[in-house]
């Protein structure tokens, strides 16, 4: 059993959650209190639609350690394409730290995939325009989003493969593009030793953790509501792998989810 405030001295950042879903609104500041008494130093509550970007700013608005980003999820129905001036004219805002969730997801067919890569192009000539990096959903699509990433030039903004669930040969090729590798509570579950193997290629530098809360718990809490505390599980996988203190890996993916970010230290 682990106390309820489980307090290992660790200071972290969960990158990339959704704790604006409804999945949260019994107890979203017991959430937040919860985080705070973990470690969790900020977070970043990211967009997959932009009827919620309202919703989104305003948490971020009254919670100094809110941030947000803006953006569709690829495979997220719209009656209307998200514009490029759209995206601009949202993320135009001093919480706003990046553009996304975007990419392509082949896993489901909700949204073609000709019509995810348009999008996809989108977001990521607005992440240039307004300079913030870009948050990569990728599932079962690895081929297509490694060219788009590169044809539009995502080395210019930077940006975050979110939730990485893929091989060391594609984690290298988002490396060789300055992307940041974001690992999720995946990387915990007893099958995944090649996602941990690629845990422990990652370069210190590029490493950051993250919830996808209130999704994929992380061991002990699979199978459960996932929720930002819980970040500190996967801290902990990831020391495991690379022969570190929990501490020092909490530290270090902070360290470059401020720079990664440009949230002040
Ligand atoms: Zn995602
Ligand atoms: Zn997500």
């Amino acid at each position: 059993m682990e106390s309820r405030h489980a307090n290992d001295g660790m200071s972290f950042v969960d990158t990339h959650c959704h704790i604006d879903f409804e999945h949260f609104d019994a107890d979203r500041d017991a959430a937040f209190t919860r985080y705070a008494e973990a470690g969790g130093q900020w977070l970043v509550a990211v967009a997959v639609d932009l009827e919620h970007i309202p919703r989104l700013r305003g948490l971020a608005e009254a919670r100094d350690n809110v941030f947000f980003s803006v953006g569709v999820h690829p495979n997220h129905e719209v009656d209307v394409e998200p514009a490029f001036e759209e995206l601009c004219r949202l993320a135009d805002h001093p919480k706003c730290v990046a553009i996304g969730e975007t990419g392509m997801d082949f896993y489901r067919h909700r949204v073609s995939p000709g019509e995810q890569e348009v999008r996809f192009r989108t977001h990521l000539r607005a992440a240039r325009a307004v300079d913030k990096p870009v948050i990569v959903h990728m599932r079962e699509a690895d081929s297509d989003t490694l060219r788009v990433l590169e044809e539009e030039g995502a080395d210019a903004c930077g940006g975050i493969m979110h939730c990485f669930s893929s091989t060391i040969e594609v984690a290298a090729q988002a490396l060789d593009m300055g992307l940041s590798i974001s690992f999720s509570g995946n990387v915990t579950y007893k099958a995944n030793d090649a996602l941990r193997a690629v845990a422990a290629f990652v370069p210190e530098e590029a490493l950051l953790v993250e919830t996808d809360a209130p999704y994929l718990a992380p061991v002990p809490h699979r199978g459960k509501r996932n929720e930002p505390a819980h970040v500190r599980h996967v801290v902990k996988c990831i020391a495991g792998v690379r022969g570190k203190d929990p501490e020092y890996i909490a530290r270090l993916s902070l360290e470059n989810a401020c720079r990664r970010f440009g949230v002040a230290p």
